[in-house]
């Protein structure tokens, strides 16, 4: 340490209180990193390593980033999962003794990111915290550009999987746990593989309930955190105090946008697991995680990304309570019926930037000119909208209407003070108008009025020489000057001061030239400190006004989602649902809202749906590949959701008793990554929710038991339907697609199922689908006329359909006739050996044994369709 040079000196230590972070060390116009934080950012930022003496034999590694281009490198290394330190310079290097002071002024870790270029405009950037002991897990999670901040406790039995189906829904960005919380390094880094979220530590005291409860007081001001209702919430205290604890250590600066903490039960809203969120596509498509192709791609037509926000907030916290469900539909009835209004509303929001996000740029100090205007220009609209909603209001538009506050103080602030065309920067000056203040409309007439002597100046000197071309120039250098073209020189009188001399011209200044100069100048140095602080008088004056933007943008916002929702019902032909405690799904003419939109209003088949708390409670759907089933199970599951974030629904009418939750259990699961086997995945869903579903709740099954042996799985599918059909044990609302033919037995047998299924119609020997579910159990599979359709080689179809004429005649098995072509093979290899050759056809009589060995090591339980129909294909060139 002592032989490092003395700025290196400065570095290790403030190093060493930032370990985990990467070091922004400002140098100059450079932010540099040094030693292991140079090699690693060289390395994922494809930046040259350069060395720097530091005092030591060897030069210390070093890499740099220009600090005007700096952001992008922070986000790039931010989304990575790095986590930054920013060390700036903190006092003038012409005015330092010495090494010049220099402090760690912001740290920004994925959770507290708050420039705009790196963030998602639609999407909130949550930071969370996580506290847990013996009697419960809390949770809080704030988005600092917003300045929300929730909490929510976990004390059920089952409550591990409940926080993690919240974590998932709310999808923070980075989780910030005590350090020294005991956890299962695997555990975390599941964690963070399927929610992308990276975890922080953060020292202990923070999470000592006493400091907790301190920190929460001293942020809010108030004398005790019952005002908050935070009584005997143990652990959402904990959360929110280390959460503010944290958010203060990496921001230093206060806080004052986050100025309420929401409490809210996780049990008011539908609970929607991670698998559920995932198979319904709600924000992101399951494959290609993409909005488009997703729920809220359909019925995102809000026209701020505040709004956008909020949808997303509300497609995954649908509501349970029928008031408040109905609160919504009332308000985007209205808008629908009321054209006009819904469209000049929609007009006027289109023209309003994000005032989250500018408000929190007015929080975090960084905030220009140019947002200000942009602010001023969306205040300016608020009124408008007020005035448009008076009168009309209904349902959750009363409580909008009345948190919108029209801040016309803060329009008229800005107004006043700001230029309507200000320069980026706000230490340039050209910023505030000169009428806001009497020092500075003075200075800039004086400016004004020297310029004016310099002019006159210019005339008189022409006139006294008598050298036309004489002419006052300025530049940076040597300040005011005259100057006059070589030709000319013989005519310049004595008093001149010769200054510099260019190619063509002499320059030349004389004492009362320079006298005007130091006005000039003097005046606009002033005007430039002016201005800039008096843009911090303005900026704190709105800074003290903050939250009372942030309420109108939330309402604005909710507003903006009515809209939309309202826009969507008009452009496609959705209706108002009935919401009640019917205990009943009634869907007549319902359709897919995504299906509905990629394959054309004209082309989509539109079916019906009557689930009740009796006769109708659990639906066998069967019909061969293709045919629509798992459109269909979505379609209703979509149907409800829609009807409970209080959106119209794409219905000609609707029914829908409220559910508690809604699970799903759809095809193939893309766990794969976490080790576990695609059948242990289907089993732990359907354990999910097994265990958690209730007599309200939606359960929707595409095809459980495929992954295992044909009888395996036909018995635990049948044991499913007599289990979540039983009322005395679950009896919930239920759809079922299946294979498993055998399943529709089950109608008559117990209450409550029926048997549906998609209809097909034969044309010669191929199918048409018809898409229209009825009632009654499919009688065939139509497995080969699928695989036809999706082009397997006419000769493959051929050979296939003649071995399953085969089949069909031999009849293996009486009971499990119709069965496809796969399931008969498999039928035939699970038996006995000495009953399978007893029963053998004539394919697998064939003398050679090459092809039965060959079919002994079929593992018929992991083969797909396509594997079987290319085995075969092969077995069929043995022979
Ligand atoms: P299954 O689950 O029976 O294999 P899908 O539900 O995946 O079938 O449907 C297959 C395709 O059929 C869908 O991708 C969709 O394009 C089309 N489809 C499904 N239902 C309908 C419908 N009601 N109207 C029009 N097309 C539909």
């Amino acid at each position: 340490m002592a032989k490092l040079t003395p700025m290196m000196r400065q570095y290790m230590d403030i190093k060493e209180k930032y370990k985990d972070y990467i070091l922004f060390f400002r140098l100059g116009d450079f932010y540099e990193m040094f030693f292991d934080d140079a090699k690693l950012a060289s390395r994922e930022l494809e930046i040259a390593l350069t060395g720097r003496d530091c005092g030591l034999g060897e030069r210390a590694p070093m890499c740099g980033v220009p600090f005007h281009s700096a952001d992008s490198y922070i986000a790039r290394l931010v989304d990575r999962g790095f986590k930054v330190a920013i060390c700036e310079q903190v006092e003038d290097a012409s005015k330092a003794k010495g090494i010049v002071k220099r402090e760690v002024v912001r740290i920004i870790t994925p959770g507290t990111i708050i420039d705009p270029s790196m963030l998602n405009e639609e999407a909130n950037n949550y930071i969370m915290t996580f506290f847990e002991d013996e009697d419960g897990i809390g949770i809080a999670y704030a988005d600092i550009t917003t300045g929300e901040l929730k909490t929510t406790e976990f004390i059920d039995i089952n409550r591990k999987n409940q926080v993690l189906d919240e974590i998932m829904k709310v999808s923070p960005r980075e989780i910030v746990i005590s350090d020294n919380f005991e956890y299962q390094d695997n555990e975390i880094k599941k964690l963070e593989k399927i929610c992308n979220v990276i975890f922080t530590t953060h020292y202990n005291r923070a999470f000592k309930f006493k400091n907790a409860e301190d920190i929460i007081k001293r942020h809010f001001n108030i004398y005790s955190v019952d005002s908050f209702g935070l009584q005997d919430r143990k652990h959402s205290i904990i959360c929110i105090g280390a959460l503010l604890d944290y958010i203060y250590d990496t921001q230093k600066v206060p806080l004052k946008h986050i100025d309420k903490v929401n409490i809210y039960n996780h049990n008011n809203f539908m609970i929607l697991d991670k698998f559920t969120r995932r198979n319904l596509e709600l924000t992101e498509t399951l494959r290609g995680k993409e909005k488009k192709g997703s729920l809220l791609w359909v019925i995102d037509k809000t026209c701020t990304s505040m709004g956008t926000r909020i949808l997303k907030q509300w497609i995954e916290e649908p509501l349970i309570d029928i008031n408040r469900i109905n609160d919504r539909l009332d308000s985007v009835e209205l808008l629908l019926k009321d054209m006009l209004l819904r469209d000049e509303l929609r007009e006027l929001l289109r023209d309003m930037y994000d005032l989250e996000r500018l408000s929190s740029k007015i929080v975090y100090g960084t905030v220009n000119a140019r947002d200000m205007i942009a602010l001023k220009s969306s205040i300016k609209v608020i009124p408008f909208v007020k005035s448009k909603l008076e009168g009309k209001v209904k349902g959750e538009l009363e409580n909008i209407y009345e948190e919108i506050d029209e801040l016309r103080d803060i329009y008229q602030l800005i107004d006043e003070a700001i230029e309507e065309d200000p320069p980026l920067s706000v230490k340039e000056g050209g910023i505030i108008k000169s009428s806001f203040n009497e020092e500075l409309n003075e200075l800039r007439r004086a400016i004004t009025d020297g310029k004016k002597w310099l002019m006159d100046l210019e005339n008189r000197e022409r006139q006294k020489t008598g050298i036309k071309s004489l002419k006052i120039g300025f530049n940076k250098v040597f300040g005011y000057y005259i100057e006059v073209t070589k030709s000319n020189i013989k005519n310049v009188p004595k008093e001149y001061i010769r200054k510099q001399t260019l190619a063509n011209s002499e320059r030349y200044i004389m004492p009362e030239l320079k006298e005007m100069e130091d006005k000039i100048l003097g005046a606009e140095e002033k005007i430039v400190k002016l201005e800039y602080n008096l843009f911090g008088k303005v900026r704190n004056k709105v800074l003290i006004e903050i939250n009372r933007i942030i309420s109108t943008a939330k309402a604005i916002a909710k507003l903006d989602v009515l809209l939309g929702f309202s826009e969507v019902s008009f452009i496609y032909r959705f209706n108002k649902p009935v919401v009640n405690n019917s205990k009943e799904i009634k869907l007549s003419n319902a359709r897919h809202p995504v299906v509905e939109r990629v394959a054309g209003d004209e082309t989509f088949i539109p079916n019906d749906t009557i689930l009740d708390d009796d006769e109708n409670r659990f639906y066998i759907i069967t019909g061969p590949n293709m045919a629509g089933k798992s459109t269909y199970l979505r379609q209703v599951a979509l149907n409800v959701l829609l009807a409970q974030i209080g959106c119209f629904v794409p219905a000609d009418e609707a029914v829908i008793g409220v559910v508690d939750r809604i699970f799903t259990r759809v095809g193939a699961s893309d766990d794969l990554f976490q080790g576990q086997s695609t059948f242990m995945v289907e089993m732990s869903e359907l354990s999910n929710i097994l265990n958690n579903a209730t007599k309200n709740s939606l359960i929707i099954l595409d095809e459980i038991g495929r992954g295992t042996s044909t009888y395996d799985g036909l018995s635990i599918a049948w044991a499913v339907v007599e289990y979540i059909s039983n009322s005395h044990i679950l009896g919930a609302k239920t759809l079922f697609a299946t294979h498993y033919h055998e399943l529709t037995e089950l109608e008559g047998k117990l209450k409550g199922v029926k048997n549906y299924c998609i209809s097909v119609k034969e044309v010669g020997e191929d199918i048409v689908f018809l898409r229209k579910i009825i009632r009654g159990g499919a009688d065939q599979s139509y497995g080969i006329q699928v695989a036809k359709l999706a082009g397997i080689p006419n000769k493959v179809i051929d050979r296939a359909k003649s071995i399953l004429k085969e089949l069909e005649e031999k009849d293996i098995n009486h009971k499990h006739k119709n069965k496809d072509i796969v399931s008969q093979f498999a039928m035939a290899i699970e038996k006995p050996r000495d009953e399978a050759v007893g029963e053998q056809i004539n394919f697998f009589d064939l003398s050679s044994n090459e092809v039965i060995d060959e079919l002994r090591k079929i593992d018929i339980i992991n083969m797909t369709p396509i594997d079987a129909m290319n085995k075969l294909y092969k077995l069929v060139e043995m022979v």
